[in-house]
């Protein structure tokens, strides 16, 4: 059997401990995310990189690294594992020799939400929850909605009332609580919270519970195991909440301490809106918190995040790995997704296409270089926005 080899919960600002088998929340005097630690002497002597390539795929087959205790509460819908696709025609027009696209809009509910969700719905009904509230922009809503029903449980889905369609549709389908919001998935937030008092609803907003973010940390073992155990050189990811670019980072960090991989980091790249771009305003100001963003506004829905709670952990893992951060137009996105799609067959959602249209800038500015290994995150299918 498998066995999860989660030890406790940290806050990375002040240090505290908190017990990992009881649910928990974030800091709230720090008010900042806490991390799950993982007992990784254990895991070295117990398992190798080889048996893991091995097991069935799945997200499901890092399960020493991720925090669900027992085999029945390890629900499932197919979702990890995404094609990592060569892209050497947008290759070669930017003239970068190796570049890649991490699909993943195969998972379940065409996004890569349904890795966090996956894992933050199957740990909280380990520990006896079994109703869930979260303020979305539109894809977490729907992948809540989704394992929430094949885990037996109950969803109430915040989302802005224009969102895109299918995200709407795809909630009620799954039979979940759906409100619609006049707003952002700010004032989605305050809604969400001001129902949830005097219930049992777990709140499974960003970074306000400690295991989204260890699901999307599996794009990043996936990655490593791709590439043979040796890091690319640049990731781009389109950062919203930044669930997977914290979620990958510390990834890293821990096949590092397992021995799996070496010191070198890829240098992270978070790619925003230019209408909502709070993280690459205070990275460029060289803050260590952003500041919430006024009217936000971009056709890139998962994009539209006016203020990260996990601000601090973002900055800290764009700057520590030499990466950086930067803005493209709703124009250039709309323009890199037909080139995506028309170059690679590849239907990118615009969060997706956002990436691409960020390579472009960096390496017309000289900051990626023709030799290096770059991934782009296309993170769900175009199909969900038409
Ligand atoms: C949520 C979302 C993002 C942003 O992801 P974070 O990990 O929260 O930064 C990007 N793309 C899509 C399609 C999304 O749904
Ligand atoms: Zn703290």
């Amino acid at each position: 059997m498998l066995e999860s080899a989660l030890t406790h919960l940290e806050c990375p600002e002040c240090g505290r401990k908190f017990n990992a088998d009881r649910v928990q929340n974030f800091c709230e005097d720090c008010r900042s995310p806490l991390l799950a630690r993982y007992d990784l002497t254990r895991v070295a002597a117990s398992v190798t990189r080889a048996q893991i390539a091995a097991r069935p795929r799945g997200l499901w087959r890092w399960a020493e690294l991720l925090p669900v205790r027992k085999e029945k509460f390890r629900l499932t819908l197919g979702e990890g594992d995404t094609p990592l696709l060569p892209a050497p025609r947008l290759g070669k027009t930017l003239k970068i020799k190796h570049l890649f696209i991490k699909d993943e809009s195969p998972n379940p509910t065409g996004s890569f939400k349904a890795r966090g969700l996956c894992v933050a719905v199957a740990r909280a009904l380990e520990l006896g929850r079994r109703e869930f509230v979260i303020p979305t922009a539109g894809n977490a809503g729907g992948a809540l909605a989704f394992y929430a029903a094949r885990g037996g449980a109950e969803a109430h889905v915040f989302m802005p009332k224009d969102a895109p369609r299918t995200n709407q549709e795809e909630v009620r389908a799954a039979g979940a609580d759906l409100r619609l919001v006049d707003g952002l998935i700010s004032d989605a937030a305050r809604l969400a919270a001001k129902a949830a008092r005097g219930k049992r609803w777990f709140d499974v907003s960003t970074f306000k519970e400690p295991y989204r973010a260890e699901g999307k940390k599996t794009m990043g073992l996936e990655l490593a195991e791709s590439f043979g155990w040796e890091l690319p050189d640049v990731i781009i990811y389109p950062t919203g909440g930044g669930t997977g670019l914290v979620g990958m980072w510390k990834a890293f960090a821990e096949l590092e301490a397992l021995g799996w991989i070496g010191p070198k980091r890829p240098r992270m790249v978070t790619v925003q809106a230019d209408g909502c771009a709070p993280v690459v305003r205070a990275f460029q100001s060289g803050a260590e918190r952003t500041e919430t963003w006024q009217n936000a506004h971009t056709l890139a829905a998962g994009l539209r995040v006016p203020n990260a709670f996990a601000d601090r952990l973002i900055l800290r893992a764009l700057r520590e790995s030499g990466g950086t951060a930067l803005a493209v137009s709703d124009a250039e996105i709309l323009e890199a997704q037909r080139e995506m799609a028309q170059a690679e067959g590849l239907l990118a959602c615009p969060e997706g296409a956002a990436t691409l249209a960020g390579l472009r800038h960096l390496v017309k500015n000289g900051w990626v270089q023709p030799d290096e290994t770059v991934i782009l995150f296309n993170t769900g299918t175009g199909l969900k926005y038409i």
